[in-house]
């Protein structure tokens, strides 16, 4: 019997008393009790009628219980399928509907608002925790504490994660038990994790970089994690002096060099601080190492194929760049027209090929052919170059990308540009519907906190650095860019709401 996943994830701890999960109340959860908690998922789901290759969708808060209910599916063969907490109950319509999920796990809060969905969807509906009455968690407390492990194929899926939307309609990646090892095995040798680690994980878990980025790489090395359900920088500075690793998104990192309580001593006896899932900043990256003396290690990756690439653990951890492909990982960039390799140094799309590549998109056959080459060349989407040292940065996405009479313009170069003037606090590009030109530039800016912002000097120091072309048309101010939970800017947004700007000029 395998279970690749299980075999290599969960099975190693049997009977460990040492610590997996350390709780805000000080409290902690043991490897063998966890495993107990993950089989009493197991038996439960299969109480329910759940067979492997089902998909279990999950939208409920970040606790242990949600972590060994994972657990239980992948001990079962059943597909998690994680889903954003902030979705509305119309956005979960489209997941449940989309996934043909076999079972749907909420808050209590929110069983009168999405019954209706697993109704028509013909899906059972369960809550995790409850008032007491026919919860999934109660099912559990009535189950054995060792289940047997479904059999599984390294090709079979293990996770069903969709995208976060950012440029569109989220897809459903279809994630293996091959994807999510392979991965895990690259970054735990990437990153050097061992079973001494302890890592400080405030992230969300229904996206690719707590759930299977931390949590995986910690349960692979044997290590324990400081399981906190959100970040909060009063919480993150107490519990930092027990962690040895700090797994984060860029505004987790700007927060903590906020507060002046942030403080070299404390970040002293750590070993490594990483980020990823939006671009970090240069100037974050050296503002991090002036008060800490810690380089952050800036890491790339996506839904689609957990992570790419990592800026090297012993080597020079290069500020604005995602380091090189993880082993076993391959890179190039391309022409986005021909699809040719492009020569060291030239801007194009990043292709990725290795067994962290996903299987394709969920029921959508003609997309997967579109960005999944035969060869096994994923197309990221992702505007990228590789220098001669084979460092690959990160440029911006190929969507974002803004042809304004003909000439390609890349936000991230003016965006760079812009947040360098004196006031800026930060600064979003994007391209609006222009009758001359196609597409022109806009510039969002914000503000640094009780700052204002001398938009006259900006201008002249736009027009005197700038090519014409490159040159913001229209300058925004707004209190802050819109964000999602991983940090990323929303654009989409942005482009929406400026769409109109040059219609005006126009008319
Ligand atoms: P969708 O595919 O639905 O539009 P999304 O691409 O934002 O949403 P994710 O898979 O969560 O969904 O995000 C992956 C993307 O995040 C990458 O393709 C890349 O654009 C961006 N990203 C991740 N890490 C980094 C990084 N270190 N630097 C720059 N961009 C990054
Ligand atoms: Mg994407």
């Amino acid at each position: 019997m395998t279970n690749p996943l299980f075999d290599a994830l969960f099975a190693p701890h049997a009977g460990q008393q040492t610590p997996f999960l350390h709780l805000p109340d000080g409290g902690a959860i043991g490897y063998a009790d966890f495993l107990g908690m993950a089989a009493q998922y197991a038996n439960a789901l299969d109480s329910l009628g759940v067979t492997p290759g089902d998909r279990v969708a999950v939208h409920i808060q970040k606790s242990p219980e949600a972590l060994a209910l994972y657990a239980g599916c992948v001990q079962r063969g059943a597909v998690f399928l994680p889903l954003n907490t902030a979705y509305t109950p119309a956005e979960l319509e489209y997941f449940v509907g989309d996934s043909g999920a076999a079972l749907f796990v909420c808050d209590p809060g929110e069983v009168a608002e999405v019954e209706g969905i697993a109704k028509d969807n013909g899906c059972l509906l369960y809550t995790l925790a409850g008032d007491g009455s026919g919860s999934l968690k109660d099912l559990r407390a009535d189950q054995a504490t060792t289940a047997a492990v479904a059999e599984r194929g390294e090709d079979d899926l293990a996770a069903l994660l969709y995208t976060s939307g950012t440029t569109g309609r989220s897809k459903g990646a279809m994630l293996t038990h091959r994807n999510l090892l392979s991965n895990a095995e690259a970054l735990v040798e990437a990153w050097r994790f061992t079973a001494e680690d302890v890592l400080l994980h405030a992230l969300p878990i229904f996206h690719s970089h707590g759930l299977f980025v931390a949590t995986n790489v910690s349960l692979l090395a044997g290590g324990s994690m400081i399981f906190l359900p959100k970040f909060d920088v009063d919480t993150v500075l107490a519990r930092l002096p027990e962690a040895t690793t700090m797994m984060g998104v860029p505004t987790f990192y700007t927060r903590l060099l906020d507060d002046a309580r942030f403080t070299r001593d404390l970040a002293a006896h750590m070993r490594l601080f990483i980020s990823g899932s939006a671009p970090l900043l240069a100037e974050t990256h050296e503002r991090f190492a002036e008060r800490t003396g810690h380089r952050i290690l800036e890491r790339y990756g996506m839904t689609e194929t957990s992570m790419n690439t990592s800026n090297p653990y012993d080597g020079d951890r290069r500020a604005g760049t995602v380091g090189f492909p993880l082993p076993g990982v391959e890179v190039k960039v391309c022409d986005p027209e021909t699809g040719a390799e492009l020569p060291t140094g030239e801007i194009g799309v990043l292709e990725v090929r290795g067994p962290n590549v996903f299987k394709g998109y969920w029921q959508m056959p003609e997309k997967t052919k579109e960005e999944l080459r035969e060869d096994g060349f994923f197309i990221t989407g992702d505007l990228s170059m590789i220098d001669a040292d084979g460092y690959v940065t990160i440029v911006g996405r190929g969507k974002d990308l803004i042809i304004s009479g003909g000439y390609n313009i890349y936000p991230k170069e003016i965006e760079l540009f812009l947040d360098e003037q004196p006031g800026v606090l930060e600064s979003a590009v994007i391209g609006a519907p222009h009758p001359d030109f196609g597409e022109s530039v806009v510039a969002v800016l914000v503000a640094e906190p009780g700052g204002t912002l001398d938009l006259d000097g900006i201008e002249a120091a736009t027009r005197a650095n700038l090519a014409g072309f490159k040159r913001p048309r229209h300058v925004a101010v707004l209190d802050e860019l819109p964000r999602n939970t991983m940090g990323k800017v929303q654009k989409k947004e942005l482009r929406d709401r400026f769409a109109h700007v040059f219609q005006a000029q126009a008319s």
